[in-house]
C-alpha cells in the first residue's frame, strides 16, 4: 500500500486509470466519496466512480473498487447513491457580496446563497478599498466560506479612481479563501452609447498594469468598446510581451469577426453570462445595438467557445436579473448551463433563430463555470477539476447534467457544497 501511494498513476480498474496524489500527503483518507457518477472534467479520466479527499485536497480518483481500497479505519465512506459529483462551480464573474444588499442579502446571506448553488468560488468584479477590507475582516473572522478572487475597480463610468493598484501585489493570496484577482476597467454603458476612456489614457492604464503583471479584465459591450480594449492591449503586449497574460473581456455583447480573430491572438479570454441577452433583448437600446451591426455579432457564445478564445462563465449576480425587474436573483449555474443550451430567459422569451444557432452543448457549458473558469484567474492547477492535489471544491447534484432531458437542468438540486474538504451546504444528510 505504502508503494503504490508512492507512485504517481496505477493503472487498474474497469473506470480506467486510478489517479492518486504523489507522496505529498502521507496517510489514509479522511472522507472517500463513492458509488456515484464523477464527471471528472478532466480529458484523461472524464467519469470515475469515487474520489478520496485528505487535509482539505484530492488525493484520489478512479473506480469505487480502486478508490475503496485507500479506506482505513478513520476513513469517513459517503455512499454518493449513483447521484453526481462534480467539481465545484466557478462564478467567474458576479458581485454577490458586494451588490447583495440590492436584493436584500447581506454578505453572510450572500455566501449562503452562493453556497447553496453550488458555487465554490467566485470572482467579484467590484471591490474597492473599503470592499477589499471588509473581505479581509469577514475571511479573518472565518466568515468567508467560499473561495473569492477580488477584482479592484479602476473607474465606474466617467469617474476614475487613478493607479490604486500600485499599492497590491498581482494575484496576492491573503489566505486560500481570498486573493487578487485582478483589475476592472469600464469601457462602456447604456449598450454602448457611452464611453468612459480617450485611447489614449486607456493605453497608458493597460500598459502600466500590464507591465506589473496584473491581469486586466474590461466591461466592453459594443463592437467600439472592443476595438478601443483589443487596441490597449496589443500596444501594451507590443511594448513589454507575454504570452500569458490572460487579459479578459466581460460581457462581450458586440464582436465582430475580425475582433475574434484579434483576441485569440492576443491570448484573451471572453468572459461571457449565457443570460445575456435573454430578457434584456427587450430593453431599450438592445435593439438599437443589434441594429448598429450584424446580428451575428451579438451574444456569439459559440462561436467564442469554438474559437481559441478561452471563453469562461458567469451570472453577473444580482445585476442580470435586477436588470429585468425581478427582485430576487437566481445565480444558479445549471439555470445558466440551461441559458447557454438553450438561450430561454428567466422570464420565458423564447430566443430568437440568431440567437439559437450560438446554443452550446452541456458539456461546452459545464467548463465555462469549471476547468475553464479555473483558467480565468490563472487557478488552473487547482480547481475547476478533479484530480490529486486539487482543492476538494466539490458539489454534489441530484442528477447529472449531461443526461437528463435538457429541460429538467434547472430543477437539478445542489444536495451538497464542498469547499476544501468542508461540507458547507448540506440539503441532504446522507451525504453530509
Ligand atoms: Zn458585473
Amino acid at each position: 500500500m505504502r508503494l503504490s501511494w508512492r507512485l504517481g498513476v496505477v493503472l487498474v480498474g474497469c473506470v480506467g486509470i486510478l489517479l492518486l496524489l504523489p507522496a505529498t500527503s502521507p496517510g489514509p483518507p479522511e472522507v472517500i466519496y463513492h458509488n456515484g457518477v464523477v464527471l471528472t472534467l478532466e480529458d484523461g479520466l472524464p467519469r470515475a466512480e469515487a474520489v478520496a479527499v485528505r487535509n482539505g485536497r484530492i488525493v484520489a480518483v478512479g473506480s469505487d473498487d480502486d478508490v475503496l481500497a485507500l479506506r482505513r479505519s478513520a476513513t469517513r465512506v459517503v455512499d454518493l447513491g449513483g447521484r453526481t459529483l462534480l467539481p465545484g462551480f466557478i462564478d467567474s464573474h458576479a458581485h454577490w457580496i458586494g451588490d447583495g444588499s440590492m436584493v436584500g442579502y447581506n454578505a453572510d446571506l450572500a455566501i449562503e446563497a452562493a453556497l447553496s448553488r453550488g458555487w465554490t468560488s467566485i470572482s467579484e468584479q467590484f471591490v474597492n478599498g473599503e470592499r477589499l477590507d471588509e473581505l479581509r475582516a469577514l475571511d479573518a473572522a472565518g466568515g468567508l466560506r467560499l473561495r473569492v478572487n477580488a477584482y479592484l475597480p479602476m473607474n465606474f463610468e466617467d469617474e476614475k479612481f487613478g493607479h490604486w493598484f500600485r499599492g497590491f501585489e498581482p494575484r496576492h493570496a491573503y489566505s486560500p479563501h481570498l486573493r487578487l484577482g485582478g483589475i476592472k476597467l469600464f469601457l462602456d454603458h447604456d449598450w454602448g452609447t457611452d464611453f468612459h476612456w480617450e485611447q489614449a489614457e486607456l493605453d497608458e492604464y493597460v500598459l502600466s498594469a500590464h507591465r506589473l503583471g496584473w491581469q486586466v479584465t474590461a466591461h466592453t459591450i459594443s463592437a467600439e468598446a472592443h476595438d478601443q480594449y483589443l487596441t490597449a492591449v496589443a500596444r501594451a503586449q507590443a511594448a513589454h510581451p507575454n504570452p500569458d497574460a490572460r487579459h479578459r473581456a466581460e460581457h462581450v455583447i458586440q464582436l465582430r469577426d475580425d475582433q475574434l480573430t484579434r483576441m485569440g491572438e492576443l491570448g484573451m479570454i471572453a468572459s461571457i453570462q449565457p443570460g445575456i441577452p435573454g430578457d434584456l433583448a427587450a430593453e431599450a437600446g438592445f435593439p438599437e445595438l443589434v441594429a448598429r451591426g450584424e446580428t451575428g455579432w451579438i451574444a456569439r457564445w459559440r462561436d467564442l467557445v469554438d474559437s481559441d478564445v478561452r471563453t469562461i462563465g458567469s451570472t453577473d449576480t444580482p445585476w442580470l436579473v435586477l436588470a429585468v425587474g425581478n427582485q430576487m436573483p437566481h445565480g444558479s449555474p445549471l439555470e445558466a448551463i440551461h441559458q447557454a443550451v438553450t438561450r430561454q430567459s428567466h422570464l420565458g422569451r423564447p430566443p430568437e433563430d440568431w440567437q439559437l444557432a450560438q446554443r452550446l452543448t452541456v458539456d461546452q457549458a459545464l467548463r465555462l463555470f469549471t476547468i475553464d473558469a479555473a483558467d480565468g484567474t490563472f487557478e488552473e492547477n487547482v480547481k475547476g477539476s478533479l484530480a490529486p492535489g486539487k482543492y476538494a471544491d466539490l458539489a454534489i447534484l441530484s442528477d447529472n447534467p449531461t443526461t437528463v432531458a435538457v429541460d429538467a437542468l434547472p430543477a437539478i438540486q445542489v444536495l451538497a457544497t464542498i469547499v476544501g474538504g468542508q461540507v458547507e451546504h448540506c440539503a441532504d444528510t446522507t451525504l453530509c
